[in-house]
C-alpha cells in the first residue's frame, strides 16, 4: 500500500493530505526503505552522484526577533553577540574561493546595523572579486525594495525558512510581532524579483503536528522553490522550548525523500541540524535524495557563538582541513563534491 503511494508520489508529483499523513506515519521498515531509494534514483537521475558545496558565512548573531526557539533571538542575554566586518566577510570569502568554494551563504539574525546600503555593499564588493560566485542571502524579512537592491547588486538565491506553513502553529512558535502572512509574502516577492529561492521548516519543531507537516508540503508545492532547508528542531538551553523534545531523524529522513519525490529538481541540503542529531546525519541526509551540503566558512573564534541549538555539529578545524575530511567522507559514500555554482537545474 504505501509503495503504491511512493510510486504515485513518483509518477504525478503529489498526494492527496490523507495520502501524505499515510507515507508520514508508516513505521515500515521496507517501505520506508523503498521511498527512500526512490528518492536517491530520483536525485541521481538530476544531478548525478555530485554534491553541490555551499560556504556559509555566518557574519552577525545580533537578532530583532524572539522567535521561541532559536538561541540568538534578541531576549537571550546569555550569549555574545558578534558582528564580522565587511573585510571579515570578504577575507572569509576570499579564503573560500581558493579553497574552490564558487557559492557563498551568508546568513545572519535580523540585524538592524546590517542596512540594506551596508548589505549592497557587501554584495558588490563579493561579487566584483569573485564575478564566477554565487551569493545566497539569508538575512530574514526585508521590504521588496531591500530585497530588490540585494538582487541588483548580485545576489542571486535567498533562503527564508517559512517555518510552518500553519496559521495556528506559526502563532505558537513565534511572539505576536511576527506573522506567517508576512513570511509568506516575503517569499512571493523574492520570487517575483528573480531570486533562486529557497523555504523550508523545522522537523520537530514544538506543537508541530503530521498535518501540519502535510500543509507544510502543499505550502511547498504551490511555491514551488528551487532550494528547500530542512533540519531536526534542537532545543536551546536559553529558549522557552529548552524542555521540548528534538525533532527525530527518521521523519526527517523520510521527508527529504517526500520532498524530493515532490520536486525532484530541487536544491536539497543535509542540513548541520541532521548531523548534530546523528553523527552519520550528513552522509545519511544524501543517501535518501540531498545533494547540498553548507560547510561554515566563518572565522573559528565566532563559530560557536552562532547557536541556534545546543550541541551544534561545529568543527574546530580549519575551512580547508574541514573540506578535506567532508570530501573524503561523501566520496567514501559514493558522491563527489563538485566545485561549481551549483545552480538550480532545469531538465
Ligand atoms: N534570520 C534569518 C531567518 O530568519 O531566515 C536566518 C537565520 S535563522 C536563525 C535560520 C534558521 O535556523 C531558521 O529559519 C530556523 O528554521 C533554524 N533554527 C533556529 N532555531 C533552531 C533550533 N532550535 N533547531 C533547529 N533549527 C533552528
Amino acid at each position: 500500500m504505501i509503495k503504491e503511494l511512493v510510486d504515485k508520489l513518483q509518477r504525478e508529483k503529489i498526494l492527496s493530505v490523507d495520502e501524505f499523513k499515510k507515507i508520514l506515519e508508516t513505521e515500515d521498515v521496507k517501505s520506508i526503505g523503498y521511498l527512500h531509494e526512490k528518492s536517491r534514483d530520483t536525485s541521481h537521475s538530476i544531478y548525478g552522484r555530485d554534491i553541490y558545496i555551499r560556504g556559509l558565512i555566518e557574519f552577525t548573531n545580533y537578532c530583532k526577533n524572539n522567535c521561541l526557539y532559536c538561541g540568538i533571538r534578541h531576549n537571550n542575554n546569555n550569549i555574545e553577540r558578534y558582528r564580522l566586518t565587511k573585510e571579515e566577510i570578504l577575507n572569509c570569502t576570499d579564503i573560500g574561493y581558493s579553497l574552490g568554494f564558487r557559492t557563498f551563504v551568508l546568513q545572519g539574525g535580523e540585524d538592524p546595523y546590517f542596512s540594506t546600503d551596508k548589505i549592497v555593499d557587501i554584495v558588490s564588493s563579493i561579487k566584483s572579486s569573485h564575478p564566477d560566485c554565487a551569493i545566497t542571502l539569508s538575512i530574514g524579512e526585508k521590504s521588496y525594495e531591500s530585497y530588490k537592491a540585494f538582487f541588483d547588486a548580485g545576489a542571486d538565491r535567498y533562503l527564508l525558512r517559512h517555518e510552518t506553513a500553519n496559521k495556528n502553529h506559526y502563532s505558537k512558535i513565534h511572539p505576536k510581532s511576527m506573522s506567517l502572512k508576512k513570511r509568506q509574502q516575503c517569499l512571493w516577492d523574492l520570487k517575483e524579483i528573480g531570486y533562486q529561492v529557497g523555504c523550508g521548516f523545522m522537523v520537530g519543531s514544538p506543537y508541530q503536528t503530521l498535518d501540519n507537516i502535510v500543509e507544510d508540503l502543499l505550502f511547498i508545492k504551490e511555491l514551488n522553490p528551487h532550494m528547500i532547508g530542512i533540519g531536526p528542531f534542537i532545543p536551546h538551553k536559553d529558549t522557552p522550548f529548552k524542555n521540548h523534545s528534538p525533532g527525530t531523524i527518521d521523519l526527517t529522513l523520510k521527508l527529504l525523500s517526500i520532498i524530493r519525490l515532490m520536486l525532484p529538481n530541487v536544491l536539497l541540503p543535509s542540513t548541520t541540524a541532521l548531523a548534530t542529531i546523528d553523527p552519520c546525519g550528513r552522509e545519511r541526509g544524501i543517501l535518501v535524495g540531498a545533494n547540498v551540503v553548507m560547510p561554515n566558512l566563518s572565522p573559528e573564534s565566532v563559530r560557536e557563538k552562532y547557536t541556534l541549538y545546543n550541541n551544534k555539529a561545529c568543527s574546530k578545524e580549519e575551512s580547508a582541513e574541514y573540506k578535506f575530511n567532508l570530501e573524503h567522507s561523501i566520496k567514501y559514500i559514493g558522491y563527489n563534491l563538485t566545485v561549481n555554482r551549483g545552480d538550480y537545474k532545469i531538465i
